[in-house]
């Protein structure tokens, strides 16, 4: 029988112990090993039941079980520490507090994913994985930030495998009451609600999930609420799930409504209004729009601004970080369908037209017909971002189409490479190794140099332990895997003996876009079968990754892989594992030896995985892309060769695999087995470094990974640096912008409107250098002068420099600096002399040219406005 009607029946917790239900839904215990420890010791076994789910557990709990819990001093006093150094971390001033004045007192960060802990799904991968490791670190820093995003239904997919290993998914429904989540209320306990209007007089309801993640609350908005039609209800069905539409409508939601939910959060909590807006990717940018409706609206904003002044006061406290160079990855919708949601009143008071401008591809090789999300997110955010240094450049060249004119390295657009909450990703027998060894405020900043003092035997045991630990885990997931494939416990013994805790331990999971290559480790599918059998230094794979329930190509390359894994020959070196998540993640980071990853460069903007290998102790081996390119230092891991040269696809492929097998076969294994095998066989001569049958190579390439790369990939590293360089900036640039009454954004909107359309009259009309000598020598000086017609403009609108450095074959400049030329003298109606020294600092064929930038305090950038005369 179905029910007719179900509801959640909260616990009800005995006094003593009521802290519990706080623990449980503060999302700080996802990371805080304590707090796990206490509900584990609860109840081990209804913990593993519950999977290790602090909510479910209490749920769990008969009332008899919870009576004698809190009968029992022991777990009383237990559950007392636990909720007072949950308060002590909510209350005590941490690294922000120290900042002093100045420092934003509240920044919004929107995502439309976040990945906290596989209990709460809301993520499909990298983005949100990282979203989520941004809050942390930001609880754990002490940042005022607070997470925007919606709460799906059944967020991403469960994967599972068919007989014949095609990509299974199912879409398991969410009960939010089952969820560590709260509802917001207004003060009378009707829900908090957002409404946004549609076109044809419907509306958008949704309901205002809050999260606490540690310090950070986490708002998350659910339009599966009464009053809601059925196509409204479905907005927020599941991540990525529809096209068109129903995304554009998602994305919407996220944006505009995530504003208004902010607006009703802070009215319901009395707490500061953002002063700082970070869209995570450009599905969020819209957020933008509802900034401009408020100060376009008088019933907000006094004296409202116009469409031009709201433009600029929005942008000024708006940071866009930009995450794929892959265009795939970015939203594009019609531009048709943009209009008519917005015609139908969505913005009231806000001109259609411009909101259009902002998503146009009006540049070379851009569509007419679309809107484009990352390019309105530019345009919406006075600071922008790439992920990596290399994404940064490539990001840089990807845009340049929006400056045109300009150098692609003065393309606005800085980068803060990605990191890792280092609490939720090194493993607890790690973190307790490190807590015994070297005290245990190693879990509280990612200071892992210490790890030299530990011996190479007890790394090299912990290492072993990981590696076990995985073993285990995978062989579990196996069998449960065949068992949904249709294959009988009797026909499974096998999957008991799979894998060796003592074998090179190789992983890879992700994604499966086709730009990370999950199959190139087939390419020669001979060759990968010697590496894994090798008689002395075998390897063994663990693979996992889901592709997107619509890409055909991604469940191909996930079949080809499973069908070389199941050859009877090969099985216990090789599986894949499916539903790759956060809980599997957890095990399979720590427990590889080397964590693979062989992108086609440089489409992984930065790649996360491989930095939680690393605190862990893994070493990877890595095409050079993301992360690894500037961070890979020949001692902690290897890099696999590109083979960029105009080859083919098919021949460029073959070149990588083979470097690939290549390193696996004459330095990867070697190095992790060769000492031990000389030194069983009693071989070790006094050339060769080990100490006691250990590879010692490869355990101070462990110590080196740890102590050197953990600081450097830690998530406490990116978030600070967002703080210091663009959350403050911003902050200071809205302070700015809104200052009385907004002052300067009315007078920089002004300003724009009549630099704007002057610009075309601006050119550098003729270019002097006197005192040169015939043959210049380094440390000469010469006086550049250039003569520019500046049309209507002042002298202070603009500004003037000579770019200078070394000219290439075709007269193009590289390595460059700049000079800004000043004492302008008028020299005629509109015309005007610049002038500056110019010292020659160096040898060789030495040019200069000059350019000509509008110029205002209000400009964070002097490319911001695309505008740019060259002479
Ligand atoms: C880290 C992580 C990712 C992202 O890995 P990339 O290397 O950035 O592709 C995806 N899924 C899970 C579960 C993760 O933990």
């Amino acid at each position: 029988m179905k029910a007719i009607r179900r509801f959640t029946v909260r616990t009800v917790v005995p006094a003593q112990i009521s802290a519990l239900t706080k623990l449980a839904t503060n999302l700080r215990w996802s990371w805080h090993v304590p707090t796990r420890a206490l509900f584990e010791s609860l109840n081990p076994e209804l913990w593993e039941k519950s999977r290790r789910d602090p909510l479910a557990l209490l749920a769990a709990l008969s009332r008899e079980q919870f009576q004698e819990l809190a009968a029992d001093p022991g777990v009383v006093a237990r559950v007392d520490a636990a909720q007072e150094s949950l308060e002590t971390y909510l209350s005590e001033p941490r690294w922000y507090q120290g900042l002093g004045a100045g420092a934003p007192e509240c920044i919004a960060y929107f995502s439309p994913e976040f990945g906290i802990t596989e209990v709460l799904p809301q993520y499909s991968g990298g983005l949100g994985i990282l979203a989520g490791d941004h809050l942390k670190s930001a609880s754990d820093l002490g940042v005022p930030l607070i997470g925007v995003g919606l709460l799906y239904q059944a967020g991403y997919f469960k994967q599972s495998l068919s007989k014949d290993a095609w990509q299974q998914e199912s879409y398991p429904l969410l009960d939010p009451d089952a969820l560590p989540l709260t509802l917001l209320r207004e003060d009378d306990g009707t829900p908090a609600q957002v409404t946004l209007p549609l076109p044809g007089g419907r509306v958008l309801r949704a309901h205002i999930w809050r999260a606490d993640v540690g310090r950070v609350p986490m708002l998350l908005l659910d339009s599966n609420v009464a009053g809601n039609d059925d196509a409204a209800r479905g907005v927020t069905d599941r991540l990525y799930g529809g096209g068109g539409e129903h995304r554009l409508t998602q994305e919407l939601l996220l944006g505009m409504g995530g504003v208004k939910a902010l607006r009703v959060h802070a009215r319901l909590t009395g707490t500061a209004a953002p002063e700082v807006f970070h869209t995570n990717e450009g599905h969020a940018g819209f957020l933008g729009i509802e900034r401009i409706r408020e100060l376009m609206d008088a019933s907000v904003t006094p004296e409202p601004l116009s469409w031009g002044e709201a433009l600029a006061a929005g942008r000024a406290s708006t940071v866009f970080t930009t995450h794929t160079p892959v265009p795939a990855g970015i939203d594009r919708f019609p531009r048709g369908m943009v209009e008519h949601i917005f015609d139908g009143g969505l913005a009231p008071g806000v001109p259609v037209g411009p909101i259009l401008e902002l998503g146009a591809e009006n540049y070379d090789g851009g569509d007419p017909g679309v809107f484009n999300m990352a390019v309105m997110g530019l345009r919406l955010a006075q600071r922008a971002n790439g992920v990596a240094k290399l994404h940064g450049v490539v990001s840089r060249g990807m845009f340049s189409g929006l400056w045109p004119g300009f150098d692609v390295a003065d393309v606005p657009i800085t980068s803060v490479t990605n990191g890792v909450h280092v609490p939720t990703w090194v493993d607890p027998d790690l973190a307790a190794l490190a807590r015994e060894r070297f005290g245990a405020e190693v879990l509280d900043g990612p200071d892992w140099s210490k790890v030299y003092e530990v011996s190479d035997a007890d790394v090299w045991a912990m290492r072993r332990r990981l590696r076990s630990a995985l073993v285990d885990d995978a062989r579990l997931r196996l069998r449960a895997s065949w068992k949904k494939r249709g294959a009988a416990d009797a026909q499974l013994a096998w999957t008991d003996s799979v894998l060796d805790p003592d074998v090179l331990t190789i992983g890879f999971a992700r994604r499966v876009p086709t730009y990370k290559r999950l199959t190139l480790m087939l390419r020669d599918p001979a060759r990968l079968k010697a590496l894994l059998l090798h008689p002395e230094h075998p390897i063994q794979i663990i693979i996992a990754g889901k592709s997107h329930p619509a890409d055909d190509a991604g469940k191909k390359m996930i079949q080809d892989l499973v069908q070389f894994t199941d050859d009877p020959e090969v099985r216990h070196r090789i599986i894949f594992l499916p539903n790759y998540d956060i809980a599997m993640a957890r095990t399979l980071f720590p427990g590889c030896d080397v964590w693979l990853n062989n992108p086609l460069r440089p489409l992984e903007a930065c790649g996360t995985s491989g930095m939680k290998a690393a605190i862990n102790g893994s070493l990877n081996l890595s095409v050079m892309d993301g992360w690894w390119d500037e961070m890979y230092d020949g001692e902690n891991g290897w890099a696999i060769p590109t083979a960029n040269t105009g080859a083919g696809d098919d021949e460029r492929d073959d070149i990588e695999a083979a470097a690939l097998y290549e390193l696996l076969e004459t330095q990867v294994a070697p190095r992790f087995y060769g000492e031990v095998v000389a030194a069983a066989a009693g071989a070790a001569g006094p050339s060769q470094p080990h100490s006691g049958g250990l590879p010692a190579h490869w355990i101070s390439m462990i110590k080196h990974t740890l102590a050197d790369l953990g600081p450097k990939v830690s998530a406490n590293r990116m978030v600070a640096e967002y703080v210091e360089r663009l959350y403050r900036p911003a902050a200071e640039s809205g302070r700015a912008a809104r200052a009385a009454n907004h002052a300067s954004v009315r007078e920089l909107a002004a300003w724009i409107d009549r630099v704007r359309p002057a610009w075309p009259a601006v050119h550098v009309e003729h270019v002097e250098s006197h005192g040169l000598s015939d043959e210049p020598q380094i440390g000469e000086s010469v006086l550049v002068r250039a003569h520019v017609n500046l049309g209507p403009l002042a002298p202070e609108d603009v500004s003037v420099s000579v770019v200078y450095g070394t000219a290439g074959d075709s007269d193009e400049l590289l390595d460059t600096r700049v000079l800004e030329l000043g004492s302008a003298e008028e020299t005629g109606p509109g015309r005007y002399q610049f002038s500056a020294d110019l010292l020659i600092d160096r040898s060789g064929n030495f040019g200069y040219g000059i350019k000509v930038l509008p110029r205002h305090a209000a400009l964070a950038n002097p490319a911001e406005l695309a505008l740019i005369t060259t002479g």
